[in-house]
Order: structure tokens, then C-alpha cells, then sequence
């Protein structure tokens, strides 16, 4: 595995390996990686010739008082995950590379933004959508793999490369989650002794909202009430929102039908934490 920091070293690597008729995949990250990451970048390498991963703490998408400076890094543990998982080529880009002059072109989704987590976090999704095209610009035409860990990321995303013609097709992989439910993500490092016990609140409300739908249940309120009840009796989580929605448009159902995903976000001191399943197909929810 090659790691470069700068995008004329990684564009002119992808693009050779294009001229040679291979085919690109690309898994951006924040870096400080886990298994749900390395899950995308095996995906990826089984799919395509040359994987490149990305790290990046992007500060456009953090807010004033978010965890921007605090964020977890780990380059040497990262550069071993990537390389074991199958990743060729790792680009490493500094705050100064990705943003010689300060950005003023905005790319954004607003149906798909302002919604669900855009309403607590409400330039988040901007400054994601800005890194991720640009992302795309510089790796050129891929496939590009992104977990439904962050589901409306992933929606947004879709819809970016979809509206605005990107040459990549964007691929939803599974949540892969710790043995008692919890979603990996990088800030679980934030969750200490009680937090970390008391976080298996999401993926358990997220059990009973499908549990309920299996049983029958299909009125929304009903199931979203039955699920915030888990994190009512949670004294360490305060629930930001859960919710049942189109799982493309992420507007709200009144009736659990097809296609329906139920969302749920959540402060555990100090972290925010966000899940998610399909309503009807738990798949690694235990
Ligand atoms: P991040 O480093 O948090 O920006 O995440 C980079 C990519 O990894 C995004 O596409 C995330 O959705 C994905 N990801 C993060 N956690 C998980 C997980 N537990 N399972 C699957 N994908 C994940």
C-alpha cells in the first residue's frame, strides 16, 4: 500500500491504473478506523482493482464547539487496517491541501439536509457534501463505498452524485456493530465505563421499533413512541430524535410500509451517537 498526501500524486496514480483498464474503488474516512471501515475497504478491494481510502478530519463539517480538535487519530494504526483490508492506496491530505484558499462554492441537498440529524447539526451536512464531491473530482470515475451506519449521509450522497452527474456509483454497505449492539464508530472512544453500557439504548429501541413491525404493528407513531419509551427509562442518554421515514426522501410515514427506516440519535455525555435499520430487515441488529 502507498500512502501520498497531496491529490496530484493520487489523481495521477488512479488515473493510470484507469488507462490500464483497472477499476477504482474509493473509501473516505476520518481516520482513527474500525471494523465498520475496514468492512467498506474489503468490500471495495473484492470488487475493484485499486482501493483508495482517504483520511481526513474535515473541518467544514464540524461545528463551532464540535469534537474537531478532540477528534481521535491513529495514522500508523490506520495505515496497518487499511493495508490488511485490501486499500492500495491511501491518501492522507492536509487541512492546507484540501483547502489551499478559503472555500466559498457550497454544495448542498437541502431536502435531505435539513431533516433528522441537519436539524441539531445544521451546516453538518454542507460541509460533508463539499468534501465528498470534491473527493470524487479528485478520484475520478469509481465506485464509491460508504456505510449505512450514516444513513443520511448516504442518501445525500447518492443524490449529490445523482444530480450532479458524478462518474461514481455510490454503494450502501451494512452496519457492523460490537457483540452487544452497539454501531461501531470512531467516537465510541468517548464512552466511558456507565456511557458505554448505557449506549446499547439505541440499537435496543431500534430492536423493539422492528420487533414491533414484525409483530404487526404498522402505525409509525406508535412504533417511534415505543422506541423512545427504551430511552425514557435511560437516565444517561438524552434522545435528540427518533424517528420512521422514507428511507430515500427521509420524510416522515405516517404508515410503516416498504422501504421505511427508523432513525435514532442520542447524546451519552460526551457523545453523540446516531443508528439506524431498515423497519422491516434488522439484519446485525441482535
Ligand atoms: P467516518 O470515518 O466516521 O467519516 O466514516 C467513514 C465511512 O465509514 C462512512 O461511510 C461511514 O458510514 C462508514 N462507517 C462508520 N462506522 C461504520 C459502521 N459501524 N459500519 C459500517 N460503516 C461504517
Amino acid at each position: 500500500m502507498k500512502t501520498v498526501h497531496t491529490i496530484t500524486e493520487a489523481r495521477q496514480l488512479l488515473d493510470d491504473a484507469r488507462a490500464s483498464g483497472q477499476r477504482v474503488g474509493l473509501v473516505p474516512t476520518m481516520g482513527f478506523l474500525h471494523d465498520g471501515h475496514a468492512s467498506l475497504m474489503r468490500a471495495a478491494a473484492s470488487a475493484c482493482d485499486v482501493v483508495i481510502s482517504t483520511i481526513f478530519v474535515n473541518p467544514l463539517q464540524f461545528a463551532e464547539g464540535e469534537d474537531l480538535e478532540d477528534y481521535p487519530r491513529d495514522l500508523a494504526r490506520d495505515q496497518a487496517i487499511c493495508a490488511e483490508a485490501g486499500v492500495t492506496l491511501l491518501l492522507v491530505p492536509s487541512v492546507e491541501e484540501m483547502y489551499p484558499t478559503p472555500i466559498v462554492t457550497e454544495v448542498a441537498v437541502p431536502p435531505l439536509a435539513n431533516v433528522l440529524d441537519g436539524i441539531s447539526r445544521p451546516t453538518h451536512f454542507g460541509g460533508v457534501a463539499t468534501v465528498v464531491s470534491k473527493l470524487f473530482n479528485i478520484a475520478g470515475p469509481c465506485h464509491a463505498y460508504f456505510g449505512e451506519k450514516d444513513w443520511q449521509q448516504l442518501q445525500i450522497v447518492t443524490r449529490m452524485a445523482l444530480d450532479l452527474s458524478a462518474p461514481v456509483t455510490v454503494v450502501g454497505c451494512p452496519i457492523v456493530r460490537e457483540p452487544d449492539g452497539l454501531a461501531m464508530s470512531s467516537r465510541n472512544v468517548y464512552l466511558t465505563g456507565e456511557y458505554r453500557t448505557a449506549a446499547t439504548v439505541l440499537s435496543r429501541a431500534l430492536r423493539r421499533g422492528v420487533d414491533l413491525v414484525a409483530s404487526g404493528q404498522t402505525d409509525a407513531a406508535g412504533v417511534v413512541g415505543a422506541m423512545e419509551e427504551l430511552f425514557h427509562a435511560e437516565p444517561l442518554a438524552d434522545l435528540d430524535y427518533a424517528a420512521a421515514v422514507d428511507a430515500s426522501t427521509l420524510q416522515p410515514v405516517d404508515q410503516i410500509s416498504e422501504n421505511v427506516r427508523l432513525l435514532v440519535a442520542a447524546q451519552l455525555g460526551p457523545a453523540r451517537l446516531i443508528d439506524n435499520t431498515d423497519a422491516h430487515r434488522p439484519n446485525s441488529l441482535p
